[in-house]
């Protein structure tokens, strides 16, 4: 079996030989990346199932169809991202050639987690692909059905100079890790992106990273608390709350978790029934050491179970569960929850509210609730996050044109649609001159003089700027 130095050199020297550069190719590689996807879907929702009982329309929703719709839009867009960006000149490069180009980095390493073990491999490849890279994709081993089905079908449908999948766990990763790369995107947990940020280190290698942290669910003043109940719910339990942009807790005002508590417990059952268990639009856990890790944060939590709380562990099931009762140093409030559990913390004034999320790292996404537009711009304005919506959870990062990433401990740098383009481009910044207006380029050259410098500083004035060409 080839080592994965050699998986490593092999692809560089492809991206040498500049096989990935024409317009012709990229086109043809995201096409059959289309048709991969297509062609295979029967296997890849028995797949996801097998990982993580994941419903076919939850499936469809967030893995196939973003996929899809992503590929569709660079599909017919990256030609333009690919365009030079002319720039604006000031008097003295009037006659330069002066602008942007956009060029791949080389050999990417994308590094998958196995909560959205399609999506989160494939979004990337497509910025990669478009962007003119080689790339190296390695799948979370958790997800084990999904990660064997991609490093199967990769190979049959792309380009196998330019695409490898390596497989494994920590270990294999570690060793991967040694080798360089001209950019590695990372997608996990804060943990791991700590040991990456190391293994980059040695090479100087850029790095973006896609993390996850606690995602607050702010509802305050008035709201219609039926509608809130249920988008919340739709938004938390999606994928059995593992999903990196999941409502992590819940804020509000007594009052209102008075009020939301009946509406989160109407939406509960109206959504899986009065028996969740045997519900089929629930997925499970992925593993019985992360069934363990959230059943331990549950029973060290102080707060009160008022709605689930069952759990089932050879069927890695925690029912819906939401607690009250919750302190702000409360286990539940010490790490991301990311699974099916949901703590709520009451606060009674809208200035409290933001001091607490401020008091935390930026998250991933940001949620306010309200119908009040006062209340969702004072939140927007006051706080910092990864991405931002208003009246419901997680559909923000369904459109390819918002840009979706972290900022701080949530993670470095965005991708979806031309982010991810630009992600894996980097941005030469190109002057071509001519040897014309010497007399004027004359002015920088010695003898210095008041004179020379005060013309100097007037033809390379900001104010004197042209525009484009
Ligand atoms: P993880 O960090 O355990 O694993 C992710 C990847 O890292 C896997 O491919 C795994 O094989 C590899 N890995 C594991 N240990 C490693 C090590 N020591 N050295 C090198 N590589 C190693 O993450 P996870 O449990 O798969 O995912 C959960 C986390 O990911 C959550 O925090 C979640 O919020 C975050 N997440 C973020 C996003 C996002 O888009 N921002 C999306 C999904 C998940």
């Amino acid at each position: 079996m080839e080592k994965q130095s050699q998986v490593v050199e092999r692809l560089r020297s492809s991206f040498r030989s500049g096989m990935t550069i024409p317009e012709q190719f990229r086109r043809t590689q995201l096409t059959r990346l289309l048709s991969m996807i297509k062609d295979n879907e029967e296997q890849i929702l028995n797949a996801l199932h097998k990982d993580l009982a994941k419903p076919k329309f939850e499936a469809i929703l967030s893995e196939i169809d973003i996929v899809i719709n992503e590929l569709h839009h660079a599909i017919a867009n990256f030609k333009s991202w690919m365009q030079l960006e002319y720039v604006s000149k000031n008097l003295a490069t009037k006659l330069d050639n002066c602008f942007v180009r956009r060029e791949p980095l080389g050999v990417v390493l994308i590094i998958g987690p196995w909560n959205y073990p399609l999506q989160l491999l494939i979004l990337p490849m497509v910025g990669a692909i478009a962007a003119g890279n080689c790339a190296i994709i390695k799948p979370s081993e958790v997800s084990a059905a999904t990660d064997s089905l991609m490093a199967e079908l990769i190979p049959k449908y792309l380009s196998q100079d330019c695409y490898a999948v390596v497989r494994g766990g920590a270990e294999e990763t570690k060793a991967l890790l040694q080798n360089r790369f001209d950019h590695i995107f990372y997608t996990g947990s804060q943990t791991v992106a700590r040991s990456i940020l190391q293994a980059a280190s040695v090479h100087l290698t850029p790095v973006t990273l896609e993390l996850g942290g606690k995602c607050p669910c702010f509802i305050y003043g008035r709201v219609n608390i039926e509608a809130a109940a249920r988008r919340l719910v739709w938004a938390k339990f999606f994928n059995s709350g593992q999903s990196c942009v999941a409502p992590d807790y819940v804020l509000c005002s007594p009052a209102a978790q008075e009020a939301l508590l009946p509406a989160l417990r109407a939406a509960l059952e109206d959504f899986y029934g009065k028996e969740p268990q045997t519900c089929p639009d629930l997925s499970r856990i992925v593993s019985s050491r992360h069934w363990t890790r959230l059943m331990d944060l549950l029973g060290k939590s102080s707060g009160k179970v008022v709605i689930g709380g069952e759990s089932n562990e050879e069927d890695k099931y925690i029912a819906p569960t939401v607690v009250v009762d919750v302190a702000e140093d409360d286990a539940l409030m010490e790490e991301e929850i990311f699974g099916p559990i949901l703590p709520i913390l009451t606060v009674d004034s809208l200035e409290k509210g933001i001091d607490l999320i401020n008091r935390k790292e930026k998250p991933l996404a940001l949620y306010v609730f309200s119908d009040e537009s006062s209340v969702v711009n004072t939140v927007l304005e006051k706080t910092s996050s990864g991405g931002f919506c208003s009246n419901d959870g997680i559909v923000h990062m369904t459109l390819p044109s918002l840009p979706f990433g972290g900022v701080g401990a949530s993670g470095w740098g965005s991708y979806h649609g031309r982010w991810g383009f630009e992600t894996f481009s980097h941005r030469r910044a190109c002057m071509l001159r001519g040897w014309a207006l010497e007399r004027l380029n004359s002015l920088r050259y010695p003898p210095y003089s008041e004179d020379k410098l005060s013309w100097l500083r007037w033809t390379t004035s900001a104010k004197n700027s042209c525009s484009l060409m």
